[in-house]
């Protein structure tokens, strides 16, 4: 049998789109990013990063307020997001083994939240797992924009996200002059 041509998908295109699931999941999730590049870090392909975490009111102490356990939860979204992303993108790409360090972050915080009953903690990661997964189908367009700007600049800090993301819903950056202009004669 003649084996198939291989289209391997573009390495540096694949990063992009991890590290963009990660970047529109938190955009959409406000948790807050300062930078998403896809320049190699010592130990990952490309990475986001975020302002420190604070999960705690003091250090050592879980915030189990409602508050802290939805924090927690967008936390683990966003770190699952990248994974998911890569996979939508280049399914046949090694998406667990990029994802496996984002997926001991997630589950860390996971323990913090979880129930001790079994049961309910597995419904709860497969929820928390298929809230991630819809939030990268729902905004597939805008993983793609980021991706395409991470590929074009490198590095994105937030308003670069978010940027991205407008232009993937047709919006102009808004031309604050001739709006002023407009506002003067009317
Ligand atoms: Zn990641």
């Amino acid at each position: 049998m003649a084996a198939k041509k291989s289209t391997r998908p573009d390495p540096l295109r694949v990063t992009a789109i991890h590290e963009a699931g990660h970047a529109v999941a938190s955009y959409f999730l406000h948790v807050k990013i300062k930078a998403v590049t896809i320049i190699p870090a010592e130990d990952a392909l490309g990475e986001v990063t975020h302002p420190p975490i604070r999960f705690a009111s003091s250090p050592g102490v879980f915030d189990d307020s409602v508050r802290g356990i939805d924090r927690a939860e967008r936390h683990i979204i966003v770190l699952w997001a990248g994974q998911l992303a890569q996979r939508k993108h280049a399914p046949r790409s090694r998406w667990r083994v990029s994802g496996s360090a984002d997926r001991e972050a997630a589950m860390k915080l996971f323990w913090h939240i979880t129930s001790a009953d079994e049961k309910a903690r597995n419904l709860q990661s497969a929820l928390l797992w298929r809230r991630a997964e819809l939030l990268v189908e729902q905004h597939w367009k805008s993983i793609l924009a980021v991706a395409d700007a991470l590929l074009e600049h490198k590095t994105l800090d937030a308003d670069g996200v978010r940027a991205a993301v407008d232009r993937a819903h047709g919006l102009k950056p808004l031309a604050l002059g001739r709006v002023a202009a407009r506002g003067e004669v009317g």
